[in-house]
């Protein structure tokens, strides 16, 4: 029989299924709309399982052989409070800095003023196409299609963000913005977009890249203008960073006479020595590198060195109206690292595009909002930090320890906080009519007795069915439990007699011979040992008093159930998620 090898399709598939935005902080519907359209792409969350599960492993590799690691975090947030604090006198010794050393500064109030201001610089040199360094700043203000709009052509020189641009996409993490395409659509995309794409491309990634880089050189060395963004601004010496995997952005930072730097006013350090702890934190954080291949720094401008003209573009776009809220300012320390993303359930889930903002993921649920001021029940940005099961991971992994977990709490009640101004909902109402039970704790036990009555309602299973609304909100969708027959309190008193928990059960919990519910075997009543001291008459603790705390501080360890490769030691639980 006679074989023909069809060989590999033409694509690899691939679908962009969002549209270019207008405003790249808001661009989508609520989140819950949102995630439920993105949930259905099964392709994606596969994708972003594989690739987030690598990143995580990677990350927790080179944590674990840091002993320092959580000295460096107390370091890294100790130089962002202050740059919290000093922001304006930093600025200006920043700005007198680059002045000093040839650079030019621009101030953008926002992402228009900055798009302007970049374009009349590109403009003035006469040219419709320039080369650019991955830059969130530049996502944030839709610098591309701003450009696009008045004949420019930015070329994307960074792999993942010129997969994104190729195939008209957005970008869906901000340190890996395809993280949601896998290599058998960035094969599709290549073949179908990349006009010198070679034929026989295959989905072998060192092809992909040979491909890619063949495509960017000639861009490289046909380029008079850059723009790029900046991981860090040194105030004390007006240096301005960037830190990279591939050396795209140092040939876009050294080729072209002229190169545009858009920076958030937030991206400072004070002195030069404090590279030195965010220049550990983060590559590991970011990619689980040790430390990334190409950190280009530059001072202005150097005779016959690099580009001959350096701007600098320092933004606020919402930042100073961020820093005004003492509680959501730490948002603005985040030094994009992505860790957060990458730890978050919610994220591994839905991806980054459900978000509607190049910002995804918990960063994203608390920058977006400050940023857009969108906390109004009008505004999608006002879901965000709702997207989120509250589970702490994404405060624990963040190399500059921002609170994530209490911003997000904090924009919660400044979104309710907005709405209450508006005619009040089923909720307000139902809040209002029970704080003042909530509130007394008599109140409180005699409304709980109520509860009991529930027992009428539910089923030969112990649970209720669909119930007329407002409850059907939770019934149409949820089983309701009845309440059992004895609240908290009672068996608290009923098996608390003394009013608190004696040593020797918890002692009996800590060692495993508790209940299977996890509550402590009640010890049998002894005469003339007391159970729920602690000491004894003379004051001094008692033996047993003393085996339960060190059982409490020595905890016996637990035996792995199986042989499977245990997290190195310092590592958070990212592996289990
Ligand atoms: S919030 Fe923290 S973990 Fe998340 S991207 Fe920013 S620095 Fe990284």
């Amino acid at each position: 029989m006679t074989q023909v090898f069809l060989g590999m399709p033409h694509t690899g598939g691939w679908r962009t299924e969002v549209e270019q935005p207008e405003d790249t902080l808001r661009w989508g519907p609520t989140f819950p709309e949102g995630a439920h359209k993105t949930l259905a792409n099964t392709q994606m969350r596969r994708n972003l399982g594989h690739a987030t599960r690598t990143i995580r492993s990677k990350r927790a590799q080179r944590v674990a052989e840091m002993p320092d690691w959580e000295d460096l975090r107390n370091a890294a947030e100790a130089v962002k409070f202050e740059v919290a604090s000093r922001l304006p006198e930093l600025l200006e010794q920043f700005e007198a800095n680059v002045t000093a050393r040839g650079g030019i500064v621009h101030w953008a109030r926002d992402a228009a003023e900055a798009n302007r201001i970049i374009t009349d610089i590109i403009a003035s040199k006469g040219v419709d196409d320039i080369v650019k360094v991955k830059s969130m700043a530049t996502q944030e203000t839709n610098l591309n299609e701003y450009l696009a709009d008045r004949g420019i052509t930015a070329h994307e020189t960074d792999l993942a963000e010129m997969i994104v641009q190729l195939a008209d996409d957005m970008p869906s993490h901000i340190v890996v913005p395809a993280i949601h395409r896998n290599r058998s659509e960035v094969r599709g995309i290549f073949l179908d977009r990349m006009e010198d794409a070679p034929a026989d491309l295959s989905d072998d990634p060192k092809e992909l890249t040979a491909a890619a880089r063949s495509h960017l050189r000639n861009k490289f060395l046909h380029a008079s203008v850059a723009v790029s963004g900046t991981n860090m601004g040194v105030a004390e010496t007006g240096t301005v960073s960037i830190f990279e995997s591939e050396g795209n952005g140092r040939m876009c930072l050294t080729l072209p006479d002229t190169l545009i730097t858009l920076m958030g006013i937030e991206k400072l350090v004070p002195r030069f020595q404090d590279v030195e702890i965010f220049s550990q934190l983060l590559p590991r954080s970011a990619t689980g590198e040790r430390m990334n291949p190409y950190t280009s720094m530059w001072t202005g401008v150097t005779e016959g060195d690099g580009p001959k003209e350096f701007h600098l573009v320092l933004m606020d776009n919402g930042r100073t109206k961020t820093l005004a809220d003492p509680v959501g300012r730490q948002a603005l320390a985040c030094i994009r690292c992505g860790s957060c993303m990458n730890i978050c359930p919610v994220y591994q889930h839905t991806g980054g595009h459900a978000y509607g903002s190049v910002y995804p993921g918990p960063i994203g649920s608390i920058i977006t909002p400050q940023l857009t001021q969108g906390l109004a029940d009008d505004d999608p940005v006002h879901t965000l930090p709702f997207a989120s099961s509250l589970c702490g991971a994404c405060g624990e992994v963040c190399p500059v320890k921002i609170d994530i977990p209490t911003i997000l709490v904090h924009l919660r009640a400044r979104s309710v906080d907005v709405k209450r101004r508006m005619v009040p909902d089923v909720w307000d109402v139902a809040m209002n009519v029970s704080a003042p039970v909530m509130s007394k704790s008599s109140l409180w036990e005699a409304a709980s007795q109520t509860v009991k009555a529930s027992a009428l309602l539910g089923g030969k299973d112990g649970k209720i069915g669909a119930l007329p609304f407002p409850a059907s909100l939770w019934t149409g969708a949820r089983d309701l439990p009845v309440a059992p027959s004895e609240t908290f309190r009672q068996w608290w008193r009923r098996t608390h007699p003394e009013g608190e928990t004696p040593l020797s059960q918890v002692a009996g919990a800590q060692t495993g011979r508790g209940h299977a519910d996890g509550f402590p075997a009640d010890p049998p009543p002894s005469p003339d040992k007391p159970v729920s001291g602690s000491a004894s008459a003379d004051g001094e603790p008692t033996p047993a008093a003393l085996d339960a705390r060190s059982a409490i501080n020595n905890p016996e360890p637990i035996a792995p159930e199986t042989s499977a490769p245990q997290a190195p030691a310092g590592s958070t639980s990212e592996e289990e998620l």
